[in-house]
């Protein structure tokens, strides 16, 4: 899979997602990730990129031509159009779900990371295909969510976790949250890891596991469970 994000903080993915798992993957080449500076596609003479909103009001709007621009230099670059993915708080929400639909029908994403007040929603209509929150507050930038939504993404693609089951074992996965899980030593501050779990009888291990991770669920996110 090839991730293409463009930002006005290109330092923010690398650093973002350069370390780990992710950083791993992108070093062996099972996936590619490739920052576009938008700054560098500005056509004004003092590069800028941003612009008063019409209408009047407070803030910056990120201008059309040099995100445009660097979205044709993706295409030719690639010779083939990406998934165009707006990081927005206006976007439906990502979820698990969103990170598997992505990583399983697409083979080329570019993010848009807006900054200020935004972006002008005429390069939106332009250029994008779906328009992804990362949760009900508003950041900075798109910078982090683009982080957040490669990881989830790559994380499900082959060869970047050592087995499927590392995340289909996980929360949100099968609908519920995973289940309590603990290493050695066996108590810690008086606190002994669930009996069952040492027992070495699987069906019992098993069913505890599920059963725990409904009480999870019932307890934390009752609305996984409707
Ligand atoms: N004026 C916008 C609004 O009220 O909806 C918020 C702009 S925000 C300060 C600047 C940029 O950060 C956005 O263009 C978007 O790329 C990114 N951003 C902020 N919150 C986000 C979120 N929850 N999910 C995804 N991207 C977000």
């Amino acid at each position: 899979m090839r991730f293409d994000v463009m930002t006005l903080f290109p330092d923010m993915i690398t650093g973002g997602l350069g370390q780990s798992m992710i950083g791993r993957a992108i070093a062996q080449g099972t996936i590619s990730l490739y920052t576009h500076n938008i700054r560098d596609f500005s056509a004004d003479k003092f590069r800028r990129v941003d612009d008063t909103p019409y209408g009047g009001g407070k803030g910056m709007l990120m201008c059309c031509q040099p995100i445009y621009d660097c979205y044709q230099h993706i295409v030719q670059a690639a010779d083939q159009k990406p998934y165009v993915i707006y990081a927005s708080p206006q976007g439906r929400t990502f979820d698990q779900q969103t990170a598997k639909r992505l990583a399983e029908q697409q083979e080329h994403i570019a993010i848009l990371c807006g900054h200020y007040e935004g972006v002008d929603r005429r390069i939106v209509d332009e250029i994008v295909d779906e328009e992804i929150s990362i949760g009900d507050y508003v950041l900075t930038g798109g910078e982090l969510p683009a982080c957040v939504m490669i990881d989830a993404i790559a994380r499900m693609l082959p060869g970047v976790l050592s087995d499927a089951a590392c995340y289909e074992n996980e929360s949100f996965y099968h609908g519920l949250l995973e289940e309590p899980q603990y290493t050695k030593p066996a108590v810690f501050r008086d606190r002994a890891v669930p009996e069952v779990l040492l027992s070495g009888d699987h069906a019992k291990i098993n069913r505890w596991r599920h059963e725990a991770a409904l009480a999870l669920t019932l307890l934390n996110r009752p609305d996984l469970i409707k």
